[in-house]
């Protein structure tokens, strides 16, 4: 599908309601493509069916429709893409870098692998998940909000995990085969997922495939603190009116956009002002005085910059 048209992507796991913190990913990701004339697609992750919740890919598609954000092309869904990761699987065993690992989760200590199976299985025990062989060498790359990023996957993860010991292909491969197929050109989400990104930069590199630009968007805090997950039940964003919710994300965003008109007019005014230098680092919360939750974000300020 690659064809040089910039594109965007918003890929949410069916595990739970919109969220705030999805919705800013969503409308991120929704601006970036489109201000530049791109193309923005939705791709549902249900890579995971013991963590999918029924029903919910339906809801946030159709979330996504109550605010007029409207898909290019295709929903892709990753459980009809699973050829394409077995492919993927098999170009990493050809090019050696594949190996079955035999160690349980509480079989391995905290920090990277240790390479307990990476030269051979250990007598008498049997492969469960299939790792891929990381070098010692430093990773870099450029997140156009959180700035440069540095990781030697071998000494925070270690040869890490492609194929899970149930069966399933892991997150980071799945990520990084459809982001290639659909030609994503450009990755907005949260910034959770930044500590995952050099691990997708390494196999964008060991499987030939062309690497997106990053952006990666302030998290989103509850009033202790904690990142807003689906998981948890918060703040589902089909409570609330999307004048509303897309006003208080573009806010979060740093576009905070004039007070009155309609859904059309917001996004008209947020594709006009979309400048990603606007967006702040990092994310915050803080109660208004009505007692509601009201989501803010911290100015990028020079010690960030
Ligand atoms: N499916 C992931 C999630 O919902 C996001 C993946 C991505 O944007 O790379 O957290």
């Amino acid at each position: 599908m690659p064809d040089g048209t910039p594109t965007g992507r918003f890929a949410p796991s069916p595990t739970g309601e919109l969220h705030f913190g999805s919705l800013v990913a969503a409308v991120g990701s929704f601006l970036q493509a489109r201000h530049q004339g791109g193309r923005w697609l939705v791709r549902i992750e249900d890579l995971d069916p013991p963590r999918e919740v029924p029903g919910s890919a339906e809801r946030i598609l159709a979330d996504l429709r109550r605010f007029d954000m409207t898909p290019d092309g295709e929903v892709v869904r990753q459980s009809s893409r699973q050829a394409a990761f077995d492919e993927a699987l098999a170009r990493l065993a050809s090019r050696g870098l594949l190996f079955p690992c035999a160690c349980t989760r509480s079989e391995l200590p905290p920090g990277p692998y240790p390479g307990t199976c990476r030269n051979g299985l250990p007598a008498g025990r049997e492969g469960r998940s299939l790792r891929v062989r990381t070098p010692d060498q430093p990773i870099v790359l450029h997140d156009a909000v959180q700035g440069e990023v540095t990781e030697n996957l071998s000494e925070t993860c270690g040869d890490f995990v492609v194929r899970r010991a149930d069966g399933l292909v892991a997150y980071q491969l799945a990520v990084v085969v459809d982001d290639a197929w659909q030609g994503v050109t450009e990755v907005v989400r949260g910034a959770d997922l930044l500590s995952s990104t050099p691990r997708q930069r390494y196999l964008q590199r060991v499987l030939d495939l062309p690497s997106p630009s990053y952006m990666h968007l302030p998290v989103v805090r509850d009033a202790e603190g904690h990142k807003l997950g689906k998981r948890h039940g918060a703040d589902p964003v089909a409570q609330q009116a999307p004048l509303k919710a897309l006003g208080a994300a573009l806010s979060f965003l740093g576009h905070a956009p004039p007070a009155h008109g309609s859904l059309q007019e917001r996004w008209n005014w947020a594709l006009a002002h979309w400048n990603p230098e606007r967006i702040p680092r990092s994310g915050a919360t803080h109660t208004d005085r009505d007692g509601q939750t009201v989501y803010s974000s911290h100015e990028r300020s020079e010690k960030d910059a």
